[in-house]
């Protein structure tokens, strides 16, 4: 080992999986070691997985293996498998990549500092998934990667039992953390110079602390805190949505208007299917209200598409619903079997990959021009946009607007963390581009 250790973090999934890795990096940091991006030049190795989709799976299973010759130059090099496919496969990974050191469940990655000394200390491989009954108490010294935007955990695990998703026996039970405890989080944030906050968990609206606090009196307690000046929060099920949560949306300034309220399919017969617990029909008023009292907010959804017996009169419902809708984004998916799911392991998996891939195809085509449509009305009008940093070509600069559009600005590092109005001038799918109006009155 030199003197400096260095280690490397590979992140797969989804945002509550990008906020373990910034805990995981404050707890190695605390060690003295330096974050590298280059795995094969680092010391320790975490790949973050998510077994959400296959593919998110078998990228870091060949990214691990890819690793091996790496490896074989620095045997001390400790590799770790982390995440949901640590937590669901356990020992089964260490016997399929010998050259594996570690494999990390969901709730172990917050002692990962001990981990990585103890497996250098005894040499030994070892695996560390504690019981997904235990609470998990979260260490207060995330690295995150931005000084701007932080991810706030409100809450663990998942009590719905949707037939595709493997996300409870990977995270177990729903857990929701104190009100005070989160308070306090960013209250501590917002000393810190963070000025927008995301609240993850698989379920926010379902947020329920053992004081009978509910989401509308979280979001209404963060909206109270000094310094901080943009709240979202992610995912939001249909099931749990309650008036009085889409009224606190409504109502707390500081709450963006960007509503991700997933529904994953059209049709009535497949979201039973799915075991979602809701019908299009409440779907559909959900969506009443929160465009009633958010007239200028944006919608985004996820969608599956080739769910198990999901026919192509009942995928049409899927395009309906899209065109009915008009979402301004949608995150869409292949149907992709999870073993030990309720849809991999008894139901009949019959849609074809030629029928998925045709399907997707033309929902992706459907909504491109949708959200297409949808931003280039925005042409002209003026949005408050907090500005990130440097665009992704680097030559201007990158915000986002309440509604969660990413703008495209002119300007150089004097805006990044600046909230000022821009005139949207250009719009594409994914994208808007506007002009500042007025930089120098920006908080
Ligand atoms: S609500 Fe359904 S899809 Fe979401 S994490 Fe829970 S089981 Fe999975």
């Amino acid at each position: 080992m030199p003197d400096s250790p260095r280690f490397s973090i590979v992140t797969y999934g989804c945002q509550m999986n990008e906020h373990d890795s910034e805990i995981m990096a404050g707890l190695l940091a605390t060690r003295g070691m330096a974050r590298i991006e280059d795995p094969t030049a680092a010391d320790v190795v975490l790949f973050n997985t998510c077994t959400v989709r296959d593919g998110a799976e078998h990228r870091a299973y060949a990214r691990a293996e890819s690793l091996k010759s790496a490896k074989r130059a620095n045997p001390e090099m400790i590799i770790a498998l982390c995440g949901c496919a640590a937590q669901d496969k356990g020992l089964e990974l260490l016997e399929m990549f010998p050259h594996i050191d570690l494999v990390v469940g969901t709730r172990d990655y917050v002692k990962i500092d001990q981990l990585v000394d103890e497996v250098r200390r005894t040499g030994q491989r070892l695996v560390a998934i504690d019981d997904l009954d235990k609470p998990l108490s979260l260490p207060t010294i995330p690295a995150r990667k931005s000084g701007l935007k932080a991810f706030v955990n409100i809450m663990f695990g998942c009590n719905n039992r949707c037939t595709f998703c493997i996300v409870p026996q990977t995270r177990g039970e729903e857990y929701s953390r104190p009100l005070e405890e989160i308070v306090a989080e960013v209250e501590g944030l917002a000393a810190q110079g963070f000025r927008e906050v995301c609240l993850l968990g698989q379920n926010v609206n379902s947020y329920a602390d053992a004081n009978r606090n509910d989401f509308a009196d979280l979001l209404r307690a963060i909206d109270a805190i000094e310094g901080i000046w943009r709240i979202r929060y992610t995912t939001s099920n249909p099931k749990s949505a309650r008036d009085r949560h889409l009224n606190a949306i409504a109502d707390c300034p500081k709450v963006m208007e960007n509503l991700h309220l997933p529904v994953q399919s059209g049709n009535n017969r497949v979201l039973r299917e799915m075991k979602r617990a809701y019908n299009i029909e409440r779907y559909r008023k959900l969506v009443g209200i929160y465009r009633e009292l958010c007239p200028s907010g944006s919608l985004s959804t996820d969608m599956i598409v080739g769910f198990p017996t999901e026919t192509e009169e009942e995928f049409q419902d899927t395009l309906r619903l899209t065109e009915e809708i008009r979402y301004d984004q949608q995150f869409m998916f292949m149907y992709s079997p999870r073993r030990g799911t309720v849809a991999a392991d008894s139901m009949r998996n019959d849609v074809t990959l030629a029928e998925k891939k045709d399907r997707l195809g033309r929902l992706i085509e459907l909504q491109e021009s949708i959200s297409l449509e949808l931003n280039r009305a925005e042409i002209g009008r003026v949005h408050e946009v907090l500005v990130e940093g440097p665009s992704r070509r680097g030559d201007d600069m990158m915000g986002r607007t309440r509604t969660d559009k990413t703008v495209i600005v002119p300007g150089d590092s004097s805006l990044a963390g600046r909230i000022v109005d821009v005139r949207i001038s250009e719009a594409w799918a994914h994208t808007l581009k506007g002009e500042v109006l007025v930089p120098a009155g920006a908080r």
